[in-house]
């Protein structure tokens, strides 16, 4: 059970993949995993729509050792983000550091103990430029 005042990181992840991935083709591959369904708190289409996955006060699966103190999102894609979906991603991040003004903005890759690339961009940059804190 994931309370709000323990989130301390809203992390942005991608899928990693050339398909035109949904929420719920994340949910039936996270299922496959063996997981108890999709890992992230958010999915972003390439059209920009945000879609939902876990609710916030479930934990998720989505960073590894920090699960109990971050909400994740997904951007569909690999680097090849459309613009409507980075419009989307700091619409969500907004709202997301209103809710949790204690949190930080960072991508997956930023945590030391991932081998991951992802989400492919600097975060903390792009946070910078947008004017977004956290
Ligand atoms: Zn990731």
């Amino acid at each position: 059970m994931l309370q709000a005042s323990d989130i301390r990181y809203l992390v942005v992840h991608c899928s990693d993949t050339d398909d035109d991935l949904t929420a719920s083709d994340i949910h039936a591959m996270h299922l496959g995993f063996g997981w108890d369904g999709i890992g992230y708190h958010a999915v972003i289409i390439k059209d920009g729509t945000i879609e939902q996955g876990r609710p916030h006060f479930w934990a998720g699966a989505h960073v590894y050792g920090h699960n109990e103190e971050s909400l994740g999102v997904c951007l569909i894609g690999r680097n090849d983000f459309t613009p409507e979906q980075m419009t989307a991603l700091d619409e969500l991040l907004r709202d997301w550091i209103s809710r949790y003004p204690q949190a930080r903005i960072c991508g997956h890759r930023d945590f030391p103990n991932t081998q991951k690339t992802c989400p492919n961009f600097d975060v903390a940059a792009w946070v910078k430029d947008r004017g977004l804190t956290g």
